[in-house]
């Protein structure tokens, strides 16, 4: 039982490290974002759903004692995932963080799932109910990124062709 809660408690640490990546991500695409008003509003918002969903972590992470978020296991991670986003699109920033975007979400949905599941085994039942609510969140980003991914790329490319600065950002 003792591994079982330290899996417990090293995976709800990393969860709450990735948040604060996703505060990071977030942050830098908002503040870059310029001729995409619909996007950065979108990101602007979900910015703020992250704070809230990393506060809710931090706060059940000193409640009950499991400790506090290292950046160090969840990094090497995240920089595979920007190497890998980083060849795809090379000079298009835009695009680039829509895959950015887009797969974090994916990866927050798996994260939650997960420590929803383990949470449910360990009659954990106050973080099932928090990580629920930034499920919902994760999976409502995700939604209207796959919805929004088509008219983005054209948008992007349109411009692109035209030779319009309004590409970039
Ligand atoms: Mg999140
Ligand atoms: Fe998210």
């Amino acid at each position: 039982m003792d591994d079982v809660r330290q899996h417990y408690a090293t995976w709800l640490r990393n969860t709450h490290a990735m948040e604060e990546q996703a505060i990071t991500m977030l942050t830098g695409q908002a503040s870059r974002l310029e001729h995409y008003p619909q996007v950065k509003a979108r990101i602007e918002s979900h910015l703020e759903e992250t704070r809230a969903q990393a506060e809710r972590l931090a706060q059940y992470l000193e409640r009950t004692g499991k400790g506090s978020s290292t950046l160090k296991d969840f990094g090497g991670k995240l920089a595979a995932m920007g190497q890998a986003a980083s060849g795809f699109f090379a000079g298009d920033e835009v695009m680039k963080g829509a895959l950015a975007g887009y797969t974090f979400e994916q990866m927050e949905i798996a994260s939650y799932t997960i420590l929803i599941a383990a949470a449910e085994a360990l009659g954990e039942e106050e973080l099932v109910a928090i990580a629920r609510q930034n499920l919902a969140e994760e999976q409502a980003m995700a939604e209207w990124l796959a919805s929004q991914a088509p008219v983005l790329t054209t948008t992007f490319l349109a411009r692109a062709d035209a030779d319009s600065e309004m590409a970039k950002r």
